[in-house]
């Protein structure tokens, strides 16, 4: 005999739940799901009634199901939010054009005001033209930094008061432990936190509702809710070691099914020891963004790229900040050093 529901005791189960592991019909798991988001949102009162919010939407599931969950509980429980959506063109041929026409109809069918910044119109350089001149071994850095700092300006264009993301508790465990893999510190003590408040100027406040939502479930609601989304990876999605993160969490995962949220837990409780040097927060005396150094991560790299030193930006360099920003010029040496894309 098929397995009944073990929450309404009435239906045909049509799936067991990777989180619980409850059998449950579809509508239970849909409401299951969407409770727990909101448990999630209530219990770190991550908005307040009247707030506007961009929800980062790249077209893929989990920001597909962000959307929908968000409008959906915004409606159910009166949240009192305006919500918009955010979108960062990359320019990548193949890749984001098709997963931005999913965003497009998104916006029809959740009727949200939409806007599109893009990396060409911001820095004056798509990705596809990054690859060709850094290759495709660190191509993920620059699109990393450029992303942040796009989505920032794209939220402050729309006046929002708070961007959310649509990242999954199994992107955490992974940031988790790839900041302990590398030893970075202060990355490790930040990457838990559900929402981060405003660092500075032009830094928009983010939170993340899905954070204890597993991926396995968020295709599940995904597909049993028929979202209209975008499943092709990036063409130029190297990023070696988030993917060898990913595949140990996974096959840690096979045989312990608690432990993506057992690293969270962990990340959540470590305390840094007092004295552990942290980098301080300034802004980029070029840009204005926040940077710990003379010059912001962004203007390093985009500074590396318009002078043909992919390197630049790439490693520890810092000591060359200042002849940067005085526009003295390098040394034969240093250039030789920064110019090979053999990194
Ligand atoms: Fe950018 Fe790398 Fe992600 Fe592609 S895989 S969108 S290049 S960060
Ligand atoms: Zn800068």
């Amino acid at each position: 005999m098929p397995a009944q529901c073990s929450s309404c005791t009435d239906k045909r189960a049509v799936l067991k739940r990777p989180k619980t592991g409850h059998s449950l019909c579809k509508e239970c798991f849909f409401w299951a799901f969407e409770e727990e988001v909101h448990q999630t949102i209530v219990a770190a009162e991550l908005f307040k009634s009247g707030e506007s919010v961009g929800i980062a939407a790249s077209g893929g599931k989990d920001s597909t199901v962000l959307a929908h969950v968000m409008k959906l509980l915004n409606e159910r429980y009166n949240y009192g939010l305006e919500l918009m959506l955010i979108s960062v063109d990359e320019g990548i041929t193949g890749y984001r054009d098709d997963s931005l026409e999913t965003v497009k109809r998104n916006q029809q069918q959740y009727e949200l005001p939409l806007k599109i910044v893009s990396y060409e119109e911001l820095y004056g350089w798509t990705m596809d033209a990054i690859v060709k001149q850094v290759g495709l071994k660190n191509n993920c850095t620059f699109c990393g930094v450029f992303r942040r700092q796009a989505l920032d300006r794209g939220a402050v264009m729309l006046k929002v008061d708070k961007i959310c993301t649509g990242h999954n508790a199994d992107d955490v465990a992974e940031t988790v432990l790839m900041n302990v893999l590398r030893g970075d510190i202060a990355r490790l003590r930040r990457c838990t936190a559900i929402s981060t408040s405003s660092e500075g100027e032009g830094v928009v406040p983010r939170c993340k509702p899905l954070k204890y939502a597993y991926e396995k479930e968020i295709v599940l609601y995904a597909y049993f809710k028929k979202l209209d989304y975008f499943s092709t990876e990036c063409i130029y999605s190297p990023n070696a070691y988030r993917g060898y993160a990913r595949t140990f969490l996974k096959d840690l995962e096979s045989i312990r099914p608690s432990t993506i949220i057992d690293i969270i837990h962990s990340g959540e409780n470590l305390s840094v020891r007092e004295g552990v040097k942290m980098p301080v927060q300034g802004t980029c005396s070029r840009c204005g963004y926040i940077s710990s150094q003379a010059l912001c991560k962004s203007c390093v790299l985009l500074e590396g790229l318009n002078r043909g030193l992919p390197k630049l930006g790439i490693g520890k360099h810092h000591r060359l900040h200042d002849k940067i920003l005085s526009q003295q010029p390098l040394t034969e040496k240093e250039e030789r050093k920064l110019k090979s894309v053999d990194f």
